[in-house]
């Protein structure tokens, strides 16, 4: 069983200290996919200076430079790796940014060559900007090449960009569904990859505020059972010391597991 980790919304507004106070003692178990903006609009979160929440200010990742080389040396180092989090992340009045922005397909092209020239990292993944993103959106991504590492991605063919592959998952998907007796309602992370004609997707489980260990025990437990695979999503601005403990405990039991090893994000897809 492969176990990974993503974290979410690294960008300029991000001081290298931040990511440190979380992952000083993760990184070096458990390489971080950091998914990173390549070119931050503000907007009201927690972590960005109030002045830019409406600012409509595109913050350019170079503009910060201690987060620059900080992330170089993090991907030099293979303790993080780096994964695209949309281009602006801003939301538009029609929805977030993959639902609504007029132009996904430069976005996705643009953003990539920018991190690969400022980051030097390899990039084989994108995580859309919460967890959201219409059918033009996914296919901007798919012809990139890219797989998505994503929540709550709808399996639905009519949700998606028309690919032969897509019945077929979405039967595999409703199957699962129907043998671990869960109805439409009930919430699913499908604990196995789901290969599309052109890229990847593979589902993350939550640590927000409030997660707890047995939640995340519970769910672990359920894919090492069906022979899956996990991985652990979070965004390191909401991260507080109860959240950080949660984190190391619930590694503490995956790394108990026979025949679990842990990976970077992108060697799920592998
Ligand atoms: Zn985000």
């Amino acid at each position: 069983m492969k176990v990974a980790i993503r974290d979410d919304d690294t960008c300029y507004f991000t001081a290298p200290d931040e990511l440190a106070r979380v992952y000083h003692d993760v990184w070096d178990r458990v390489p971080i996919c950091l998914a990173t903006v390549p070119f931050a609009i503000g907007y009201e979160r927690q972590g960005i200076p109030r002045e830019h929440w409406h600012s409509g200010e595109a913050f350019a990742l170079d503009r910060n430079p201690a987060l620059t080389s900080a992330l170089q040396e993090l991907v030099a180092s293979r303790r993080a790796t780096i994964a695209l989090h949309g281009y602006t992340h801003q939301d538009f009045r029609g929805g977030y940014e993959f639902q609504a922005a007029p132009d996904p397909e430069r976005r996705v092209a643009d953003g990539l060559r920018y991190l690969r020239d400022t980051l030097g990292a390899a990039i084989s993944v994108f995580v859309p900007p919460h967890n959201a993103s219409s059918k033009r959106g996914l296919s901007a991504v798919g012809s990139a090449g890219l797989n998505i590492l994503g929540s709550i991605l709808s399996f639905r063919p009519s949700m998606r960009p028309w690919d032969w592959k897509t019945p077929a998952n979405w039967w595999r998907v409703r199957r699962f569904r129907r043998a671990t007796r869960r109805t439409k309602a009930d919430r699913l992370v499908y604990p196995y990859v789901l290969r599309y004609a052109d890229h990847a997707e593979f589902g993350c489980h939550s640590l927000i505020p409030g997660t707890t260990l047995q939640e995340l025990t519970g769910h672990f437990d359920e894919a090492w059972n069906l022979g899956g695979h996990f991985c652990l999503a979070t965004h390191y601005w909401e991260v507080d010391e109860s959240m950080r403990m949660v984190l190391l405990r619930f590694l503490d039991y995956a790394a108990r597991k026979n025949d679990v090893k842990f990976v970077a994000a992108e060697e799920l897809f592998a």
